[in-house]
């Protein structure tokens, strides 16, 4: 079943991932959508968007213009909107560049001529007369009708499907069989270690799945798939015998990688590193390290991460993954109504009927949502924590005990936040230690230490013994709002990134 949905892309990133920001544009079944035809299937919606196209929309006495920015989707939904073969195991499956298959196969880092509109256009037009695709293109792409869209352009990826779904997911499952190979570990006690291992904050809605034995590729969806990645060494790293061996020297460029790709930020300059460094030596390295682990396209997908994301900016903000909270309501909609005759209507229908549910409240509410509140007292605090908060003056202000809601994140005391940057391999961070605020302000009092990088493992270890100085900072000038999730391990207090940070 394939549906679209508008997207608002000016929106902050906390509230574009709400689910009232996406709404229904049409919901049609795949298995129509190839019988009927594309043109057919999406005539209304083309007429829609190029009246807005042309029109705009009103808004507080204002036109608005609006256009189709990107179009989101795995690779297959894109290729079935672009006009883009369908099989990945045909002659050409890239719809960023024209290689084929062999090419790819011998070496997946080489791109070739980019797609062009205009080569694009040329094909179509031949695929059309000869009745068979050209250089991996059967049809042109009905939303080449708008103004600023083509499908040789607006495709964008998703690192969902081809890294954690894809690329790393087979990768990272390599890297594991060969750990068992050297008998490491088995699959079983590494299992039974995940069953056993404590996610906290944001990674317990996450927690890795089960690695099958059979080294294909890791257990669990997209971002169990991640957390997989990154909670690695916290879960098994016992057993790791050698950390110069090639197999765990892999794992760690796919760490790195992983975090470059899902940072909300980088600079330009990183670019050139992850293209002309980093990816070649992670593929040159997997040659010996997995040999049998068969590259497939989304790994030649990857090769192209560096130049898109010069061209969209960063990748995680294109991800699918979002949607999959619509995609949730559908399912769930179906499980309950048990109503199968009409399945798109009965989804259309009740999908339509929450969106006027929803009209009712703004649809974005104050986030500002504070659970107990007290008055400020610094004399009910000990020792350093209260002559700090003394020399603030805070007189009117409140504080909260407990937990505290801003911009969708949860927050509450002892969580640690990452503040900055000293340099390539040390981190300041913030231990939460009292929420404050006076109206709608909303502060945070943090003991200040730092956080060393230990290559070896590819994770930051706190330096309990670093400065403790206080600092108080407004939520919403967070650089990095996402409390970083802590692990005691082995007597370290260690965490590893979901994203690179800027220096
Ligand atoms: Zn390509």
């Amino acid at each position: 079943m394939y549906w679209g949905q508008q997207k608002i892309s000016n929106l902050k990133p906390h509230l574009r991932s709400k689910i009232v920001a996406k709404h229904l544009l049409m919901m049609i079944r795949e298995s129509i959508f190839k019988e009927v035809g594309a043109k057919i299937c999406l005539e209304e919606v083309i007429t829609d968007l190029k009246d807005l196209e042309e029109n705009g929309i009103l808004f507080k006495g204002k036109t608005v213009p609006v256009t189709v920015e990107f179009m989101l989707g795995d690779s297959l939904g894109q290729h079935l909107i672009g006009g883009f073969i369908e099989s990945f195991s045909g002659e050409f499956m890239c719809r960023f560049c024209v290689i084929t298959r062999q090419d790819m196969k011998a070496d997946p880092l080489i791109t070739k001529e980019p797609r062009t509109i205009a080569d694009y256009n040329r094909c179509a037009l031949r695929a059309m007369l000869t009745g068979s695709h050209c250089k991996g293109i059967k049809a042109t792409c009905e939303l080449n009708q708008l103004k600023y869209f083509h499908a040789s352009s607006h495709l964008v990826p998703c690192v969902a499907h081809d890294c954690y779904e894809g690329a790393f997911s087979w990768d990272m499952a390599g890297i594991i069989s060969g750990f068992v190979e050297k008998k490491w570990f088995s699959y079983k006690l590494l299992n039974k270690r995940i069953k056993k291992f404590k996610c906290v904050g944001v990674d317990s809605t996450n927690k890795p799945a089960f690695v099958p034995s059979d080294g294909e590729k890791l257990g669990g969806h997209a971002v169990q798939n991640w957390t997989m990645i990154r909670l690695f060494y916290f879960i098994i790293g016992d057993k790791i015998q050698n950390f110069e061996d090639d197999g765990w020297l892999l794992y760690l460029k796919l760490k790195e990688l992983s975090e470059y790709f899902c940072a909300p930020s980088f600079k330009k300059i990183d670019v050139p590193y992850i293209q002309d460094v980093l990816l070649p030596s992670y593929f040159h390295l997997r040659r010996t390290v997995l040999p049998k682990v068969e590259i497939r396209p989304k790994h030649h997908f990857v090769a192209h991460y560096p130049g898109l994301m010069l061209k969209y900016g960063p990748l995680i903000y294109i991800w699918t993954l979002p949607f999959e909270q619509k995609h949730k309501f559908f399912k769930e909609l179906m499980r309950n109504t048990k109503n199968f005759i009409n399945p798109e209507f009965t989804c259309a229908e009740r999908q339509q009927m929450y969106f006027c549910l929803t009209s009712l409240d703004p649809m974005f509410p104050d986030e500002n949502i504070e659970s107990r509140r007290e008055d400020l007292s610094a004399n009910s605090l000990s020792g350093d924590l209260s002559v700090f908060i003394s020399s603030l003056n805070l007189i009117g202000w409140s504080s909260f005990p407990s937990v505290v809601a801003n911009n969708g994140i949860n927050y509450k005391c002892k969580d640690v936040l990452i503040l900055l940057a000293n340099d390539e391999m040390s981190l300041s961070i913030g231990t939460l230690k009292v929420i404050v605020s006076k109206g709608s302000h909303l502060n945070f009092i943090l003991e200040v230490k730092d956080a060393n990088y230990i290559a070896a493992i590819g994770n930051y270890e706190i330096d309990l013994d670093s400065s403790g100085n206080f600092v108080m900072v407004s939520a919403d000038s967070l650089k990095y709002p996402v409390p970083q999730p802590v692990y005691p391990i082995r007597g370290k207090m260690l965490f590893s990134l979901k994203h690179k940070i800027l220096i």
